[in-house]
């Protein structure tokens, strides 16, 4: 659930009382009932500002629970207000102004969290909570995965969609996408409140329109129904996936039968079925090799989605390979540079650290398969979409977190990461860098030309 934030200021009066501070929330909170506000800063009464970093994390953890939450400032007043109702529970560094120790508005650390209604019940529910997180308050090292975030395909896809969009939006020409243009929440959210309009399949369109086909590509049959309802397209297909396409046709044409394997169902393994569906058929892993039937055992090729985990893909190659020697790949890697340099950058975290983060959505296969290979190698790891989704009990014991975040993840969602965990105490953060990455895809002739 994403956590959205208020920019009302709300007000309390708080008693002295260690650990835990319980507060008045005054009258004038504009919160609705039973709301719940986790402070990202309380502003003290001489004004200075002690940040509360950790608040996506708390507020997850309390959305998580079933409570209605916000993220917010919270003001601390001096003079006495009894509103009658208790409100607020808060931590360190809080705890230490209320304690007449000084408090060091510069230093991260501090949870506080306040609850805007006299819900009596609720009060114990959100305190524990808080107390959770307390409890996994302590110094952390941070080893960052390099690279991660986005890759070049990623980037060509998003910067296709906003220049459509700085080009037609101001006319009031709607652009369209089919499905998402990249595997991410945030950057579906942030492109469709530009004006993004995302559709599953081109009927949702009217005929005429301005339509972009996924990072992940389309198959022939789409490109034929654009053509029919005579749309404009304009292609944002990474240029590695076409690359995959392209020998699909190749081999076909040979008079081969092609083994792709992927993930069935995945928008980019559709694509590539679709370009020789009489020819190909997707196996999954090393399970699927028996099963297979072709024609001529001798004419085979084999195929892979491009963001599949490399060590299972040379597996279920080498399956294939032993009930068909004959069979053989493209001339180069299908598994594309961005997937495998990511997997390489999470493998040489993984055995330092006690937890392994990823930021990446469930439906993005390139994050999936890097939270699988840190789990392979023994290391309890989560894929997340944002802090908000980090739960106090994965940071019990942990001092040393990996982080990665897979290639159509945000680079800010890494910021908003490291920053949360700040939030919990003194944070070193260490770069693990395997490897650089200076690839770069020009964008779309149609693109080109307008910029
Ligand atoms: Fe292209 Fe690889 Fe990025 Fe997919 S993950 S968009 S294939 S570079």
């Amino acid at each position: 659930m994403p956590i959205s934030r208020t920019d009302n200021e709300v007000n309390t009066r708080v008693p002295r009382s260690s650990p835990y501070w319980y507060a008045a929330a005054a009258p004038a909170v504009e919160l609705p009932a039973g709301q719940v506000l986790v402070a990202d800063e309380v502003r003290l009464p001489d004004g200075r500002v002690i940040a509360c970093p950790a608040a996506p994390m708390v507020a997850g953890a309390i959305g998580a629970a079933g409570h209605p939450v916000v993220t917010g400032p919270v003001r601390l007043l001096t003079e006495a207000a009894d509103s009658g109702f208790d409100a607020a529970v808060a931590r360190t560094p809080v705890s230490a102004y209320a304690s007449g120790e000084a408090p060091d508005a510069q230093s991260p650390g501090g949870v506080a969290v306040m609850v805007a209604a006299p819900d009596t019940w609720l009060r114990p529910a959100v305190g524990a909570v808080v107390d959770s997180w307390a409890r996994v308050m302590r110094p952390r090292t941070v080893l960052l995965a390099s690279p991660r975030s986005f890759c070049a395909g990623v980037e060509r896809a998003i910067d296709v969609v906003e220049a459509l969009l700085e080009q037609h939006a101001p006319g009031g020409r709607r652009v369209f996408v089919r499905k998402q243009i990249v595997h991410n929440t945030r950057v579906i959210a942030g492109l469709a409140e530009r004006g993004a309009v995302f559709v599953e399949e081109l009927d949702e369109i009217p005929a005429g329109s301005l339509v972009v086909f996924s990072a992940h590509g389309v198959s022939p049959q789409v490109r034929a129904e654009a053509e029919r309802r005579n749309l404009q397209v304009v292609d944002a297909t990474c240029p590695l996936v076409t690359k995959v396409h392209a020998e699909a046709r190749r081999f076909a044409e040979r008079g081969n039968s092609i083994v792709l394997i992927g993930h069935a169902g995945h928008e980019e393994v559709e694509g590539t079925y679709g370009e020789a569906p009489d020819a190909t058929v997707v196996v999954g892993g090393p399970q699927d090799i028996d099963g297979l039937d072709p024609p001529d055992p001798s004419k085979i090729t084999y195929l892979t989605q491009t963001t599949l985990a490399v060590d299972e893909t040379r597996a279920t190659i080498a399956a294939l390979k032993k009930r068909f020697p004959e069979a053989r790949g493209p001339g180069s890697e299908d598994i594309c540079y961005a997937t495998t340099n990511r997997q390489h950058a999470v493998g040489a975290i993984t055995e330092q650290a006690d937890l392994v983060l990823v930021l990446g959505s469930a439906n993005s296969s390139n994050s999936v398969r890097l939270v699988e290979l840190a789990r392979t190698a023994g290391t309890p790891a989560h894929l997340i979409e944002d802090p908000s989704h980090i739960r106090p009990d994965w940071l019990r014991d942990v001092a040393t977190v990996g982080l990665s975040a897979g290639a159509s993840a945000p680079h800010a969602l890494v910021q908003e990461t490291l920053s949360a965990l700040g939030g919990l105490g003194p944070l070193t953060v260490r770069e693990r860098v395997t490897t650089t990455e200076d690839t770069y895809f020009a964008p779309p002739a149609a693109v080109r030309k307008n910029r």
